[in-house]
């Protein structure tokens, strides 16, 4: 358990390192810190305060953490793998906190637009505007990647 572990969080973590800086390329100072711990309670966060980035894996989990999609299929498709919806949502917050400080028409749109949305605070204009930017990224369209998230 603990060896699978080290794997999969080390995997995580140079996921996030690079797909970090294509992302900002020099539009922020410094990533956040990145906390992959066996979690059987907590859910992904990203604290603005302490701009860290907190993401449970659970003990069930972590011998085929790797390969788990959401039961639903809504990963269909090029199949996510739950830590990378997890961590990408959250790394959105930390788009949206550190480069974002207008909203897009494009991302106000995407929010208006969004029958589902997401539960708790954060979900604003300058979150979509983070989902727009990013869509691309992963060769998406915004609706596409916001749907997956
Ligand atoms: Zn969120």
């Amino acid at each position: 358990m603990e060896a699978a572990f080290r794997v999969i969080a080390a995997e995580i973590m140079s996921w996030y390192e690079e797909t970090w800086r294509a992302w900002y390329q020099g539009q922020a100072p410094r990533r956040a810190k990145l906390c992959v711990e066996i979690n059987d309670t907590g859910s992904a966060t990203y604290n603005k305060r302490e701009d860290a980035i907190f993401l449970p894996v659970r003990s069930g989990d972590v011998e085929d953490y790797a390969s788990i999609v959401m039961p639903d299929g809504h990963l269909d498709g090029p199949k996510w793998r739950i830590w990378k919806q997890e961590l990408v949502h959250e790394m959105l917050h930390e788009y949206q906190h550190k480069v974002l400080l207008t909203a897009s028409t494009e991302g106000i749109r995407l929010h208006q637009t969004d029958a589902r949305g997401f539960p708790g605070k954060g979900h604003d204009d300058l979150f979509y505007t983070a989902i727009v930017d990013k869509a691309r990224y992963f060769s998406m369209a915004p609706e596409e990647f916001r749907d997956k998230l």
